[in-house]
């Protein structure tokens, strides 16, 4: 047995010695819908801002599981937390409450600015809380039911499931799936796009405050200022789908507070609970009186163990102030990337630890598998960008090791 192994908790090692030197990707071709591509590692363990692979090679993790693990790999504060919570209440379906449950819608009403008015419906992923904020556009009638538009982004990615594919603005994701549910319009992502396309006839805006899967590319400055704006008079819902950007990781609690504007709703996940599956739809104001009982719910929703997760990662970002660490943290990557001396460099975007680089050789894939072979994982979401979502908790010695690796990377090709 490798030594990885032992320490990993989770697999015999007679099962693992078969599954050593790609020993995993034939039974993995067979055994896993082909939806997914072969992954270029199996990994058995993590700690702090680290994982390790079943062949025992360490790897500096500025993914984390696509800006998901925020308190990192093995954190002893959700560790406790989630151990606690499966010991004490696991699940207890919608006929009734627990603590954690209230104690984090209450935490995102505050975080959000959502406040008192605030509203909170939990599911189990992204897409299901898009899900639920497609659902409540649609209860925005107007009169005589005249908004029967939705709005969302070219080039936005908003989740796989029906719905939150019909606003995913990706052709190539959605053709075969068709018919997905109608009525929703692409728009540009520009000022005079969005002045064009609403009218009183729109029940809902949705957009994705930087667009992570595209890339990480950012909105034109003042697009959310404008947004809300034009939402406002033609009663419209704003809602945000913060699935990536949420819960501190572009150095705000949520991007749209870089803007000083609050939605109507708001959607949140990956983040939120540190790797325990957990979404959430946040309402405002008047969006909160939409929903009425039995119009939605879900079985895992909301369940003791995912809250209790969220609950332990929002106050350990709090007490560690990750949501500053993330800031600070993002400007110093910015200019870590700045500096490097490579032509293969092209421009540098996002906000705190949610960064994109733009190639100007279109060689994403190969940077990130040299970069993979040196020990450090950076995720390329198309040819042209690389996109780096490290842990929340990084700090001097990952940002100087990230520097090293990724130099290295980039000299290599
Ligand atoms: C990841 C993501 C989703 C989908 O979330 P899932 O949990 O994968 O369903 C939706 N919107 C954005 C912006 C995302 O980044």
């Amino acid at each position: 047995m490798s030594e990885a192994l032992n320490g990993s908790g989770t697999t015999t090692g007679e099962v693992a010695g078969a599954w050593l030197d790609g020993g995993w990707k034939a039974p993995f071709g067979d055994a896993i819908m082909r939806t997914l591509a072969t992954p270029k590692r199996m990994l058995v363990r993590g700690e702090g801002c680290r994982v390790w692979d079943v062949d025992g090679n360490e790897y500096l993790d500025f993914l984390a599981g696509i800006a998901v693990n925020a308190l990192g790999h093995g954190h002893p504060a959700l560790v406790e937390a989630v151990s606690a919570q499966v010991a004490t209440l696991a699940h207890v379906s919608n006929y009734f409450s627990t603590p954690s449950q209230l104690q984090l819608a209450q935490r995102l009403r505050e975080i959000t600015g959502a406040g008192e008015r605030g509203r909170v419906l939990f599911g189990n992923s992204g897409a299901e809380a898009n899900e639920a904020a497609f659902k409540l556009a649609r209860l925005n009638k107007g009169q005589h039911g005249r908004k029967t538009r939705v709005l969302a982004l070219h080039n936005a990615f908003h989740g796989r499931t029906m719905g939150s594919l019909a606003l995913t603005g990706k052709p190539p994701m959605r053709e075969a799936f068709e018919p997905l549910p109608g009525g929703v319009e692409h728009i540009d992502s520009t000022i005079e796009a969005l002045e064009a396309a609403i009218d009183d006839r729109v029940a809902a805006l949705f957009v994705e405050p930087i667009k992570g899967e595209a890339g990480v590319l950012d909105l034109p400055e003042g697009f959310l200022r404008r947004a809300r704006e034009l939402t406002e008079q033609h009663h419209a819902l704003l809602i945000i789908d913060e699935i990536q950007t949420g819960v501190g990781r572009t150095g705000r609690w949520f991007a749209y507070q870089h803007e000083g504007i609050l939605p109507d709703a708001v959607t949140v996940a990956k983040g939120m609970a540190g790797g325990v599956p957990i979404g959430a739809l946040v309402t405002f104001g008047w969006a909160s009186d939409l929903f009425t009982q039995g119009q939605h719910g879900s079985t895992f929703g909301g369940n003791p163990l995912a809250t209790a997760a969220g609950n332990a990662v929002l106050a350990e970002i709090e007490r560690s102030d990750l949501v500053g660490n993330a800031a600070r943290r993002g400007e110093e990557l910015k200019q870590i990337i700045r500096s490097f001396d490579s032509p293969l460099i092209g421009d540098v975007r996002g906000h705190g630890l949610l960064i994109g680089i733009g190639l100007t050789d279109g060689e994403a894939h190969r940077l990130s598998d040299a970069a993979l072979a040196g020990g450090l994982i950076v995720n390329a979401p198309n040819e042209s960008s690389i996109r780096l979502a490290p842990p929340l908790i990084v700090g001097d010695a990952e940002l100087a090791e990230f520097r090293d690796r990724f130099g290295r990377a980039l000299a290599s090709l």
